[in-house]
C-alpha cells in the first residue's frame, strides 16, 4: 500500500512531517513498559506511518514511535525533562528528527 500524505487525504488530525535530509537521528530504544502509569500528552494522527506518541511518566517525558504493520513496533527516545522532551515533539512534527 502506498504511502499516503497529509496532502492527499480528507485528514484533520495532526501528523509528522517527512523527515528532512538534515533531520537528526533519535536513539530509539526498545519499549519496555518500565512503568504502568503512562500518559499521552499528545499524539500523530495512526493513518500514516511511523506515527508518534508524546508521553509523561513519573515525571520524565519521552516519545514513542509506533510503526505500522502486522505487529506494530514500538519503540522510544530516551527519558527527557519536559522541556527537551517537548523541543524533541516540536522537531519531529516539523521533519527535524526523526
Ligand atoms: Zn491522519
Amino acid at each position: 500500500m502506498a504511502a499516503r500524505t497529509p496532502d492527499s487525504e480528507p485528514c484533520d488530525n495532526q501528523h509528522a512531517a517527512p523527515p528532512t535530509p538534515a533531520a537528526r537521528a533519535i536513539d530509539w530504544q526498545p519499549s519496555h513498559s518500565r512503568v504502568n502509569q503512562v500518559r499521552v500528552r499528545a499524539h500523530t494522527c495512526s493513518c500514516t506511518s511511523p506515527y508518534f506518541e508524546l508521553c509523561t511518566a513519573g515525571g520524565r517525558w519521552f516519545v514513542r514511535r509506533f510503526t505500522g504493520g502486522n505487529p506494530t513496533v514500538t519503540t522510544e527516545s530516551p527519558w527527557l525533562s519536559a522541556r527537551t522532551a517537548q523541543d524533541l515533539w516540536t522537531q519531529i512534527l516539523a521533519g527535524q528528527a526523526q
